[in-house]
């Protein structure tokens, strides 16, 4: 018996009804699927009953790489490396279908160097299947002027669709993590609003959000030199605070930053 790796976020699926569903979402027959974080297989081996083209894992810990070899052998590909270091553009040239039930402590931080990443063409996964737990998937999804919205909303739905599939209970996993899961789908959109670098929507959210409860004078002007013009432009009150400017907003502050910069 394998014993759970809390510095891992180690929390297994065991409920059968949620990891049915999981598989059902959306088609694995004949595609070429990437899971992260397979821990002891479970989600694993139902995707494999699906017959996927071809089914990638990457699992940091070597203790259960040693469990997934044994119960898998060759009939699927195991990497044995740490997910926030992989150029998962260089797996292979087809596009993936990701699913992850994602170790909550670096969840954030997986999502966003995959936003960050992004190419503006021929992304590198066809959609992505991701568990987090609730309050972080209700950041991913909050609208403008609530008090969820910030940074990730901003740069997760920037080049992505995303919908909610459902909630999932703590009696789902073991050990049972303390709170509320939600499983999220996200899709590549077909438009979006096209940036120099990502990185400076990252810059610029990060400098607005700086201090939520404060009016965004202060970073405008920090960031745009007391620059009336663009403020004008796009007819943003100063006296607002962060989370009462839209997704657009910040996409079309990041490119008038960016032109500013030449
Ligand atoms: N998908 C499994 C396990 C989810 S728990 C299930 O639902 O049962 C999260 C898994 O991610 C664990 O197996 C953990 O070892 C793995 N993990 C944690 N950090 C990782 C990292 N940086 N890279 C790859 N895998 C990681």
């Amino acid at each position: 018996m394998i014993k759970p790796k809390k510095s891992l976020g180690q929390n297994f699926l065991i409920d059968n009804n949620i990891l049915n569903k999981i598989v059902n979402i959306t088609k694995i027959e004949n595609q070429n699927i990437f899971e992260i974080g397979p821990g002891t297989g479970n989600l694993t081996s139902l995707i494999k009953e699906k017959n996927p083209k071809k089914l990638y894992v990457i699992e940091k810990d070597n203790e259960l790489v040693s469990v997934l070899n044994e119960k898998f052998k060759d009939s699927i590909t195991i990497i044995n490396e740490d997910i926030l270091k992989f150029n998962e553009k260089k797996l292979t040239k087809d596009k993936l279908i990701v699913f992850g039930n994602l170790p909550y402590n670096i969840s954030t931080e997986i999502l966003c160097k995959w936003i960050l990443n992004l190419d503006n063409k021929n992304f590198w996964f066809e959609s992505l299947i991701l568990m987090f737990q609730k309050e972080v998937a209700d950041r991913i999804l909050a609208k403008f002027n609530t008090s969820s919205y910030g940074r990730l909303s901003i740069l997760a739905n920037w080049k992505l669709d995303i919908v909610k599939i459902c909630d999932i209970n703590q009696n789902c996993f073991f050990p049972k993590p303390k709170v509320e899961s939600s499983l999220l789908f996200f899709k590549p959109k077909l438009k979006f609003f096209k940036l120099k670098k990502a990185k400076n929507l990252e810059k610029i959210t990060r400098i607005f959000f700086n201090h939520r409860r404060k009016m965004i004078k202060k970073p405008y002007n920090q960031i745009f030199n007391n620059n009336n013009e663009i403020k004008n432009k796009l007819k943003i009150d100063l006296n607002l605070r962060p989370q009462n400017l839209n997704l657009e907003t910040y996409y079309k502050l990041t490119k008038e930053y960016e032109q500013l910069r030449g």
